[in-house]
């Protein structure tokens, strides 16, 4: 589903993405891990392009993200092409991002309503199935300030799950959660994975990315070091770099 090609990416001098080459299958979980800086939030930025690669490419389904073939080269989508090949990607991020003005409900049918013109009716009911999905029934119209952390994370989780995704990306989901809400939020995220989302999740929840990913990749300058299966790359990581990353978070 996801095919990543000699991804580069550098910030004024700063090389951050050093050609990265990954494939994520239909229905897997993909688990970036890496030390601070080594490029992870850069790299889900470039699969929805909220970052414009400086050379090589994202696919999504045999397309190219953030841009159409034409005339020998490539040129970069407008607005409306962009909007609708981003929707096919939800993103949930550490500050869970929810509109704080808007209800539980709000926040999930905005999207759907508004850009992919789904009716309000429809997109209100769809909105509550998916708050019982990861464990929210009934609370739709409560405000995210009257939630805890890890309600508010499975709100934004429903929230992404709204627009119908094809791939969800997870930029460190429950870093800034207490360590009792983690769990909840986790769970929700192995449901999504065994129903055949395909995910790519960044995260240091290294039993996360031992009982689900299907692979796991490590970033480390920019770089994918070491990648593998989770019993081969967490249980015996080759790389120095890796090694002394993983004793550390373990
Ligand atoms: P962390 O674990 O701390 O979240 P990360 O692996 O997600 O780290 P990135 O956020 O991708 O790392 O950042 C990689 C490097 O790129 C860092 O040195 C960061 O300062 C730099 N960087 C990221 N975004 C920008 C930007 N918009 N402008 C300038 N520099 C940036
Ligand atoms: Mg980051």
């Amino acid at each position: 589903l996801v095919r990543i090609r000699g991804l580069r990416k550098s910030f004024g001098g700063h090389l951050v993405l050093d050609g990265i080459d990954l494939d994520v299958r239909e229905g897997e979980v993909t688990v970036l891990l890496g030390p601070s800086g080594s490029g992870k939030s850069t790299l889900l930025r470039c699969v929805n392009h909220l970052e414009r690669p400086d050379a090589g490419f994202v696919e999504l389904g045999g397309e190219i993200v953030g841009y159409r073939p034409g005339r020998g080269r490539l040129h970069e989508l407008r607005a409306r092409s962009l909007t609708r090949q981003r929707a096919q990607v939800g993103m949930v991020f550490q500050q869970f991002n929810l509109f704080p003005h808007l209800t539980v409900l709000e926040n999930i049918t905005e999207a759907p309503v508004a850009v992919r013109g789904v009716p309000r009716k429809e997109a209100a009911a769809r909105a509550r199935t998916l708050l019982e999905r990861v464990g929210l029934a009934g609370r739709e119209n409560s405000y995210p300030r009257q939630m805890s952390g890890g309600q508010q994370q499975r709100v934004a989780i429903a929230r992404a799950l709204a627009m119908e995704p094809r791939l969800l990306l997870f930029d460190e989901p429950t870093s800034a959660l207490d360590p009792e809400l983690v769990g909840d939020v986790l769970a929700v995220m192995r449901d999504l994975a065994v129903s055949g989302m395909t995910m790519i999740v960044v995260t240091h929840e290294i039993g996360f990315a031992r009982e689900v990913a299907d692979t796991v990749a490590f970033l480390d300058g920019g770089r994918i070091i070491e990648s593998g299966t989770p019993a081969d790359v967490l249980a015996d990581p080759r790389h120095p770099r890796a090694r002394a990353f993983l004793s550390a978070v373990l």
